[in-house]
C-alpha cells in the first residue's frame, strides 16, 4: 500500500500500515514492530508538507483512535484521543459548552499531528496549540504506555512538540475554554500601510493576520475578536459561493492559468486582490477560525522574532521581484505568544511572527522556498516543523536554547531510534547526544 500526504507530493511504500482501534492494540503494534526490527512512524491526517511521516517500516495510522475520553468542565480540561480530527473535537467540545482557545487555518488535522508540529493560529496573547497540553499518554518502543504529567516536566516539555520522534502519543489532556463567539472582519488594504501599521493591528485585535499576493501591492487583512453579538449566519448557498466557488474553485482556475502561462501571474494576482471585498462574519469560534482549503499547494513557514517581521517581509517581497519568481499563492503573516514550555516550539522563548510562503501544486517551488529560507535565517528564523525547509540538526541546534534537554529525553525514551525515519535523522540527528551538535548539514537548496 502506498501512503501519500495531503499535498500529494510525499509518499512511501511502508512494510506495514497498521490502524489500531484501542490503546492496547497500539501498544501491540509498536511492540511487534520493534520485535521485527522495524521503525514506526505515527500518521495523523497527512497534512504536513515534508517527508515527516514516510518510512519503509511501519506507519501507524491514528484514525482508529478518536473521540473525547472525558471532560472536566469546572477545571476546563478535556482528555482526547490523539487521532481525533480537530473538526470533530470542536463539535464534541461545543456539546459541553467548551472550545479550543485558538485554531489554525483549517480543522482537518489530527490532534496528535497538530500538537507534534506546533501547529498554530494567530493571536499575540495565544500560544501554539501544543501550549494547551496539560498531560499526555505515550506508547514507547517496547509497547509500554507512559503517562506523562507535570510531575515529569522534562518529558512533558519534550513531548509536546516532538514530530513523532519519542513514541506514539495515544491521548492528550488539553486545557479548554468556555465556548465563545467571534466577529471576523476581512479588509483589503494597501500593502505598505498594512506593514507600517502592523504593531497596532496585532496588539489591537485578539487574532490578526494578513495575506499578500506578490506583485499586487495589496494586503488582505483578517481581524477577529471575541463578541457577544448574535451570530450573523450565512445561508448554505452564500457559504458555498464564497468559501468553495470564490476561495477555492476560482483560485484554483486562476492558479492553473498562471501555471500554464507564468507571465500572466502578476495580472492574475491583481485580479484576485481586486475581487476581494470587505466582509464581516459573526459565528461560534470553531466556525470562524478554519477555512476550506481544497486547492492543493506546498508550503514553507518561518517563525521569526516578532520585531523582525516588517523587515523580513519587505526583504522577501523585494527578493520575489528582483529574482522574478512567478508566485501565484499569497504570503501569510500571523502572530503567536512566546511558548515558554515546549523545548522544540519554533516560538520557544520569544513573541513570534510567522511568515508562510506557498506554491501551487505542480509548480517549481524549491528555488523560491530556498530564497525565503535564506532571508528567514538572516532574521533568526526557525522553520515550522510540518513544512518544507532544508535545515539539519547541526543548523537547528543553535537555534533552540533547550535543544540538549530535548535530546536527553529522546535518548531516555527512544535510545534505539525506533521512531526515526530519514526526515527525523536529518532534522534531529541520530539518537546519540554526542552527535547532535555536529557541523551544519543544511542542503542550501530545498528540494
Ligand atoms: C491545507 C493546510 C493548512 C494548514 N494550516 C496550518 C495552520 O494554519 N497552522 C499551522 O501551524 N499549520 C498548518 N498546517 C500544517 C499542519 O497543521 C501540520 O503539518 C500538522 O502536523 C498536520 O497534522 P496531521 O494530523 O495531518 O499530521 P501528520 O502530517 O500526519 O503528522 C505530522 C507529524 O506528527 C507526527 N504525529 C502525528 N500523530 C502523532 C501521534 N499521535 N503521536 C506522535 N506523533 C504524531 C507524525 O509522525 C509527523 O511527524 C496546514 C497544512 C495544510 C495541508
Amino acid at each position: 500500500m502506498t501512503w501519500t500526504n495531503w499535498a500529494g507530493d510525499e509518499s512511501c511504500r511502508p512494510a506495514v500500515v497498521a490502524q489500531p482501534g484501542s490503546v492496547d492494540e497500539l501498544s501491540d503494534v509498536v511492540a511487534r514492530a520493534t520485535a521485527a526490527g522495524r521503525t514506526a512512524r505515527a500518521a495523523g491526517a497527512g497534512h504536513s508538507f515534508g517527508d515527516l511521516v514516510p518510512t519503509s517500516g511501519v506507519i501507524v495510522s491514528l484514525d482508529g483512535l478518536g473521540g473525547v475520553l472525558s471532560v472536566d468542565t469546572a477545571a476546563g480540561l478535556a482528555r482526547v484521543a490523539a487521532g481525533t480530527r480537530l473538526r470533530d473535537l470542536n463539535v464534541l467540545l461545543a456539546a459541553h459548552g467548551l472550545a479550543l482557545a485558538n485554531l489554525g487555518d483549517i480543522d482537518r488535522q489530527s490532534v496528535g499531528g497538530a500538537m507534534s508540529t506546533a501547529t498554530h493560529g494567530t493571536g499575540r496573547r495565544l500560544g501554539n496549540l501544543a501550549t494547551q497540553i496539560e498531560a499526555l499518554d505515550i506508547v514507547l518502543a517496547d509497547g509500554s504506555l507512559l503517562a506523562v504529567t507535570a510531575d515529569d516536566p522534562e518529558i512533558l516539555r519534550a513531548a509536546r512538540v516532538s514530530i513523532g520522534a519519542l513514541g506514539i502519543i495515544a491521548s492528550y489532556t488539553l486545557r479548554v475554554v468556555p465556548a465563545f463567539r467571534l466577529r471576523c472582519e476581512h479588509h483589503a488594504a494597501p500593502l505598505e500601510e498594512t506593514i507600517a501599521g502592523l504593531d497596532e493591528a496585532v496588539d489591537g485585535n485578539d487574532h490578526y493576520e494578513f495575506f499578500i499576493f506578490p506583485h499586487a501591492g495589496q494586503a488582505w487583512t483578517k481581524a477577529t475578536n471575541r463578541t457577544s453579538e448574535p451570530a450573523v449566519s450565512r445561508g448554505r448557498l452564500s457559504r458555498y459561493v464564497n468559501d468553495i466557488v470564490v476561495e477555492n474553485r476560482l483560485l484554483d482556475g486562476l492558479c492553473r492559468l498562471g501555471r500554464a502561462w507564468p507571465r500572466l501571474i502578476p495580472r492574475l494576482n491583481r485580479l484576485i486582490t481586486g475581487l476581494a471585498s470587505d466582509s464581516v462574519r459573526i459565528d461560534d469560534s470553531y466556525q470562524i477560525f478554519p477555512s476550506v482549503r481544497d486547492v492543493r499547494f506546498t508550503e514553507t513557514e518561518w517563525a521569526l522574532p516578532r520585531a523582525a517581521c516588517a523587515g523580513a517581509l519587505r526583504d522577501m517581497l523585494a527578493m520575489i521581484e528582483r529574482r522574478r519568481f512567478d508566485v501565484n499563492f499569497p504570503l501569510e503573516v500571523r502572530f503567536v505568544a512566546a511558548d515558554e514550555e515546549s523545548f522544540l516550539s519554533p516560538s520557544y522563548g520569544r513573541e513570534t511572527a510567522y511568515i508562510a510562503a506557498h506554491m501551487y501544486r505542480g509548480m517549481e517551488w524549491a528555488p523560491y522556498f530556498t530564497a525565503v529560507q535564506e532571508i528567514a535565517l538572516a532574521y533568526d528564523g526557525r522553520p515550522h516543523w510540518g513544512k518544507r525547509h532544508s535545515l539539519g540538526a547541526g543548523d537547528l541546534a543553535p537555534r533552540y536554547p533547550a535543544w540538549d534537554r530535548f535530546q536527553a529525553v529522546r535518548t531516555r525514551l527512544d535510545p534505539a531510534g525506533r521512531f526515526t525515519n530519514e526526515h527525523v535523522r536529518r532534522v534531529l540527528g541520530a539518537v546519540d547526544a554526542a552527535t547532535h551538535k555536529g557541523g551544519s548539514n543544511v542542503q542550501h537548496r530545498i528540494g
